[in-house]
């Protein structure tokens, strides 16, 4: 749903022009530096770009999904590390406290994450609960009015530099499964929790990734979030619905963004006395690519349009997810395919993306799990 689309134009031609003039030119150095320059992320944070899924009552742009959507489609035009600072911040770092926390832990955090005056993540993952995630062994054992929480959570974005985690941790040990989970947020200086370094990952410099340890960590009762016990894997699983459109919009910009840099070259090169563009096994990488860039469009806008609408979405999101994931990662394919030997080398933005792009496949649910999902929500409609 679209509330004021000339509002929404405007914002729109603001965050392209910022991706345009701001951070396209500074790709390669996010990449050398591993690091999102500090004075572009105070321009994310003026833009209010850290609060733009955050109602406007805590201070953020309060956007509906169908306007996310479009926004994520923009900011997918630059490196995905970009966003991944203030995405998970709007996203999954938040988004657990804004749907099912109380109205005092809304108040306390919300307005801050909103600004980027904190920084947030989401701990679901574990050594030995990825895909299986309702299988976590983090404990939180009940002490006075506090819980004590030990276990280590895996390849958390954001985690370095997190200022508040929202850490689902299993309180009901006769409980294995999903209803023995709750969720609780704890601030990063809380003694016990410590952090790995910072991992060595394939591609998406300057997004950090790291394991959250917990040693004996005490954490306040009152931060469980909405209060009740066994309800935090239900809570994660929200999260991710809203997630997973986010993710699969920034796959479609990422597609066109490729798509532009493919058609570019391929119009400048000259092969055989002429551009690439008018060979037609070229024009067939380039046809489709933008097709499947259209459909992912058309989709991920669909999905979104139903969400605002009230429907349950989830296996929408699912499909969304699936599709553009593996979308952006046949064109990416294709973009180094029609750079050629240029493709393969690290001064051309195809390259980056190449090695980009091949984590939307894995995180926020792998392509396999949302097949799952997908296939069991078929099943479970008919019967
Ligand atoms: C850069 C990065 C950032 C991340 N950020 C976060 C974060 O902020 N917070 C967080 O909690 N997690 C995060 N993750 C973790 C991510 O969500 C998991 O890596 C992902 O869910 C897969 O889990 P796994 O790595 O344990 O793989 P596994 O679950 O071990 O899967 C390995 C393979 O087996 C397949 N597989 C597993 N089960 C099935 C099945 N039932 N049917 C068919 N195939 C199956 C998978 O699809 C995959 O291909 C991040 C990961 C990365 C790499």
């Amino acid at each position: 749903m679209i509330r004021d689309p000339e509002l929404l134009d405007q914002l729109i031609d603001t965050i392209s022009r910022f991706v345009r003039e701001r951070l396209i030119p500074n790709e390669a150095r996010l990449a050398e530096e591993d690091a999102v320059p500090a004075e572009l992320l105070e321009e994310m944070k003026e833009m209010g770009l850290f609060g733009l899924s955050i109602p406007e009552e805590y201070g953020g742009l309060g956007l509906t999904m169908e306007e996310e959507a479009l926004v994520a489609m923009e900011i997918g035009k630059t490196s995905p590390a970009f966003r991944s600072v203030f995405g998970t911040n709007n996203g999954i770092g938040a988004q657990g406290i804004l749907i099912d926390g109380t109205p005092e832990q809304k108040a306390k955090y919300v307005p801050r994450l909103a600004t980027g005056e904190l920084l947030s993540s989401f701990c679901l993952t574990e050594p030995d609960a990825g895909s299986d995630a309702a299988s976590l062994r983090t404990t939180a054992v009940r002490d006075g009015d506090h819980y004590v929480l030990n276990g280590t959570k895996r390849f958390i974005t954001n985690g370095p530099e997190a200022d508040v985690f929202t850490v689902m941790a299993r309180t009901d040990p006769s409980n294995k499964g999903a209803g023995g989970i709750t969720a609780f947020i704890v601030e990063g200086d809380t003694p016990g929790l410590k952090r790995g370094p910072a991992d060595n990952k394939m591609g998406q410099k300057g997004a950090h990734t790291c394991d959250i340890i917990f040693e004996d960590c005490r954490v306040p009762a009152e931060n469980i979030i909405g209060g009740v016990e066994g309800k935090g894997f239900k809570t994660a699983m929200k999260v991710l619905d809203r997630g997973r459109l986010h993710i699969s919009a920034v796959c479609v910009g990422v597609a066109e963004r490729l798509v532009e840099e493919s058609l570019n070259y391929a119009i400048e090169r000259k092969q055989f006395g002429v551009p690439l563009a008018e060979h037609q096994l070229v024009q067939a990488m380039l046809a489709d690519s933008k097709t499947e860039a259209y459909a992912g469009r058309a989709m991920v806008l669909d999905a979104a349009r139903r969400k605002d609408a009230g429907e349950n979405v989830s296996t929408l999101a699912s499909c969304c997810k699936l599709f553009c994931a593996e979308m952006v990662g046949r064109v990416a394919d294709r973009a180094v395919q029609v750079h050629g030997g240029a493709g393969y080398m690290a001064e051309y933005a195809v390259e980056r993306f190449y090695r980009d792009v091949r984590l939307f496949r894995i995180y926020e649910g792998t392509t396999q799990i949302q097949q799952v999902v997908i296939a069991r929500n078929m099943v479970r409609e008919v019967s």
